[in-house]
């Protein structure tokens, strides 16, 4: 049996402190920049429909404020916990810092299955924790943004909870809302834009094409589904895709479109009659060009990374790698682009929606693409030239660039008071 460490938390740690011994930072700076700046958890009791009341346990992190408000994502997930929710604000503090936003890092959960809920419910037990969270968040504190089985909804209902309690309309305080109301045009497929940017870069560097390039993916919700979109439309081959249930494979390609339909009607993907079944942990080893885990963390672990066959792995979802696996991909000559590069086109559009609010003008779709790809090239080339600086990885590139970064802020700062 396995016994690498899954904590996601120490994961996240462990990347800080390579991180940090290449910048030969000293101990205090290491304990401040390592530890969460503060950790809040709720109850939140929520009235069912049949009458009878249940309670929810939720998380709010902002792992560090050095550069600018804390800025992350809220999931619902019956897997949350606390060292979860502490990883992920980590990793959206170095993924603000890798791509220059003003920003520092946070992050929410919920340990819920919202499919177990009816809308009515699940819109009470939003607005109640949103309640629990309201002395932490703010458009100049912490701003919130779509996770996982969280969505644009989801975002409206927290903007009316806050708006309702400071008696006046606060877009500012969430990104990711209905376009209808204060969001940005394009922020529901940024996080898809900013890995088929950073694809474009890693196959460049490798002298590969996106066109004809074979692809599976695994998790096909927001950043999967429009992910496979966006590099059909380039020429590349959808091989394989997944969901919670399973998959579907067929080495002849899958259409997007009509995957996407299938999902919606029938709520999963294996059943897709366009290829054969296939389960998450195969989807993982097929031999593709290209390798996207858009679900969850810790898919490819010490035990399976020897079985990858991608050239190129994109992580679309937030730490679906473990540290050994890293270390085995980079050893076998395999390019990972990084979740705290490759998935930061969301936090990007999250940036400029939190921007057009702040000015109450907001720019059409094709000026938020270019601007995406300037800001996910620019991180990209920092990155790479970062990796071949200190002879590593993207991801070690990526964590010298954004470490270093929030170490000057907060060097420059000082330690208050
Ligand atoms: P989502 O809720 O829209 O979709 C999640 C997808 O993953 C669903 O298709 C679900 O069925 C699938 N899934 C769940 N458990 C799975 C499992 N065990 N195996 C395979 N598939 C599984 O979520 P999302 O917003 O697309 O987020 C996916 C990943 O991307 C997460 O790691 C998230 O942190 C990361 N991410 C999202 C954004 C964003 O803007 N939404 C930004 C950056 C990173």
């Amino acid at each position: 049996m396995s016994t690498e460490n899954l904590n996601p938390f120490e994961i996240a740690q462990f990347y800080f402190d390579q991180a940090a011994d290449r910048l030969m930072l000293d101990d205090g700076m290491r304990a401040v920049l390592r530890t969460p700046k503060r950790c809040l958890t709720v109850s939140i009791p929520v009235r069912m429909d049949d009458g009878t009341y249940r309670v929810f346990i939720g998380h709010r992190v902002a792992h560090n404020m050095a550069r600018g408000p804390a800025k992350g994502g809220i999931r619902f997930h019956p897997g949350v916990n606390l060292d979860e929710v502490k990883a992920l604000a980590s990793w959206m503090t170095w993924k603000c810092a890798c791509l220059d936003l003003p920003f520092g890092g946070g992050k929410g959960g919920v340990t819920v299955d919202p499919h177990e809920l009816s809308q009515g419910e699940l819109e009470r037990l939003t607005r109640r924790y949103t309640f629990e969270i309201l002395p932490l968040i703010g458009p100049e504190q912490d701003i919130p943004a779509p996770d996982v089985y969280t969505d644009s909804q989801t975002m409206a209902w927290i903007m009316d909870t806050y708006s309702m309690t400071k008696g006046a309309t606060t877009l500012g305080v969430v990104t990711g809302k209905p376009v209808a109301l204060g969001g940005s045009k394009g922020r529901d497929r940024a996080t898809a834009r900013g890995v088929q940017f950073t694809l474009r870069e890693a196959c460049r560097d490798r002298g590969m094409s996106l066109k004809g390039a074979t692809v599976a993916i695994q998790g096909y919700g927001n950043a999967g589904s429009h992910l496979a979109d966006f590099l059909h439309a380039e020429g590349a081959v959808i091989v394989a895709a997944s969901d919670s249930k399973g998959g579907v494979h067929n080495p002849k390609g899958l259409d997007p479109a009509a995957m996407a339909a299938h999902k919606y009607a029938d709520e999963s993907l294996h059943t897709f009659p366009g290829g054969k079944p296939i389960s998450n942990s195969a989807l993982l080893e097929l031999p593709v060009d290209i390798l996207v885990p858009a679900a969850l963390e810790n898919q490819i672990t010490a035990a399976n990374a020897g079985k990858v066959q991608a050239k190129i792995i994109a992580e679309a979802a937030n730490g679906p790698t473990t540290p050994a696996a890293d270390d085995l991909l980079f050893a076998a000559g395999r390019t990972v682009i990084p979740d705290i590069l490759a998935n930061a086109g969301g936090v990007t559009v999250s940036y400029f929606e939190w921007v057009q609010d702040f000015n109450t003008f907001f720019w059409d779709e094709a000026e938020v693409d270019r601007r995406l790809e300037e800001y996910m090239r620019r991180a990209y080339a920092a990155v790479a030239e970062k990796a071949k600086q200190h002879n590593c990885s993207l991801r070690g590139g990526a964590y010298v660039l954004a470490v270093g970064r929030v170490n000057q802020a907060t060097v420059v700062r000082g330690i208050f008071p």
